[in-house]
């Protein structure tokens, strides 16, 4: 059975890659009838920070991706979830691999690494690497005497236990987006499996992990697809070939213009948010937009994280989480980068918006009223949202954009009064109003033939004082349907605001 996993590391916000990659992790675990886990990958300590585990949980919570096995909750029996709490274990791997000769001790200095680096760099190595040439000259369980690496084994000098990089071997590894991957070992670095602080470091725990937890497909961004062949060499190395995990790295994000990573300045720059929650910096104090406050609906964000990558190889752009389950498919992911369009972002969540009914979303706008000490009929509501729906991208604009329907305009927008405010529209106004005057009650419709007959007996166009009408009435150049407004505000509150304009 397919058992996947979201190895998010705590050391500061989740941003939208992270969220993409649990979101696809999330989908092909439940396509396949598998399982998806989280796993919190928190070894290092240097980058820890401690909100981070709990702002990863409240996004997937929030988004709707719900771990089967996690920290969280009690469910699965490989735990635990945390790699803090798993400590003791990768020692005894790290161990292990030392007692098979494919890691070893070294208890080098960092001058001393330094050292080596610089005398490659004066030997014109572009890319200095403790490897399976270097480390003949390096002090480390290689190169020591059994007595003198028992004395300092003794002395309790530090140490951090290498992988032993074989010289010349191909290493390949066949990825599900990306197809054959081959490096040459040589390119690989005897790399840290664990540190003298006794902790291991992300490669090491990272596969133990994936091993014992059962993990079947690792889904991952492509930064790490550097790190696969090593990956591969340790699963090897450990006698884990036959249960190793196929890879599939996803394309990256890139910036809206296509030029390099998405990153968190581009986000700033251009304002749009990159973090599914607002987010406290611990570093900075500074407080960092997110979807959730900025009005995205979570089901329009997952529909367009899933398109940030994949596509269903059709023309339909609206899925529901559990069409999406169904569409999903490792082999439509693609290879090249993906840029990072927030006006599409805004587009899904326009569809989301105004797909649901009126009643859910005049909470929105009561809610806000209430805010703002207002206060409307939840028929009134309804007819206001019923009214904006086309025209909106985010809850709160119910309220911005429906503002006129609350309060009289004290402004009318200058353009128009300086173009449009001429004596045809004037006079068309002042007989509008006394014919609305007349009637007992009036509809979008009503408030229409009332209008084409005052202009029909004046001889006038409609398109010379529609929009001085309109600035009468919302102050505002533009706007949605006007008899709709009119009929929603009714006659008198309508004949009151065109002889305020008038005035
Ligand atoms: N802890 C790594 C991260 O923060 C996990 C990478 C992986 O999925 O192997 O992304």
């Amino acid at each position: 059975a397919v058992r996947v996993r979201f190895a998010p590391s705590p050391t500061g916000a989740l941003h939208v890659g992270g969220l993409r990659t649990a979101l696809y992790n999330y989908l092909y675990a439940k396509k396949m009838g598998g399982t998806f886990i989280l796993r919190i990958e928190d070894t290092d300590q240097n980058r820890f920070v401690d909100t981070a585990e709990d702002y990863i949980k409240e996004s997937l919570e929030w988004i709707g991706i719900t771990p089967d096995e996690s920290p969280w909750n009690d469910k699965g029996s490989v735990g635990p979830y945390r790699q803090s709490e798993r400590k003791a274990m990768y020692k005894e791997y790290a161990q292990q691999l030392v007692e098979a000769g494919h890691a070893y001790y070294a208890f080098d200095t960092s001058e001393e690494l330094d050292a080596m680096r610089e005398r490659l760099k004066a030997a014109r190595v572009d890319n200095p690497q403790y490897n399976a040439i270097t480390r003949m000259q390096m002090k480390n369980s290689l190169t020591l005497s059994a007595e003198e690496l028992k004395s300092k084994m003794d002395a309790g000098e530090p140490y951090v236990i290498r992988l032993k990089v074989p010289r010349k071997d191909e290493v390949r590894l066949n990825d599900l987006v990306r197809g054959w991957v081959m490096v040459h070992s040589s390119q690989i670095d005897d790399k840290i499996l664990m540190k003298s602080d006794g902790m291991p470091t992300y490669h090491l725990a990272n596969v133990v992990d994936d091993h014992l937890m059962g993990i079947t497909h690792v889904i991952r961004g492509e930064e790490w697809l550097p790190s696969a062949p090593l990956h591969v060499l340790l699963y090897q190395f450990f006698g884990w070939e036959d249960t190793m995990p196929q890879f599939a790295h996803l394309p990256l994000l890139l910036k809206p213009d296509g030029n390099g990573k998405l990153s968190k300045r581009d986000a700033d720059k251009h304002g749009f948010p990159i973090f599914p929650l607002q987010w406290k910096d611990p570093a900075s104090g500074e407080d960092v937009a997110g979807f959730r406050e900025d009005g995205y609906l979570p089901d329009a964000l997952t529909n367009f994280l899933a398109f940030l990558g994949w596509n269903p190889g059709t023309e339909q752009e609206i899925f529901s989480k559990e069409e999406l389950v169904d569409a999903f498919s490792i082999e439509r992911i693609g290879k090249s980068g993906t840029k990072f369009d927030i006006n599409k972002a805004k587009w899904f969540n326009q569809q989301y918006l105004k797909s649901k009914d009126n009643a859910e979303l005049a909470h929105y706008l009561l809610k806000d009223l209430e805010t703002h000490g207002k206060s409307a009929s939840k028929e009134t509501a309804e007819n206001v949202v019923n009214a904006l729906k086309e025209r909106v991208t985010f809850p709160h604009e119910f309220y911005t954009e429906g503002i006129f329907f609350f309060e009289k305009p004290t402004v009318y927008d200058e353009q128009v009064i300086s173009k449009k405010w001429t004596s045809d529209a004037v006079k068309v106004l002042k007989l509008y109003a006394v014919a609305l005057e007349k009637e007992s009650f009036i509809d979008a419709e009503k408030a229409k033939v009332l209008l084409t007959d005052v202009l029909e007996q004046e001889g006038i166009g409609m398109g010379k004082v529609m929009q001085a009408l309109r600035v009468s009435i919302t102050g505002k150049g533009a706007g949605p349907d006007l008899m709709e407004i009119i009929s929603i505000l009714g006659k008198d509150e309508i004949t009151e605001r065109i002889r305020l304009a008038l005035d």
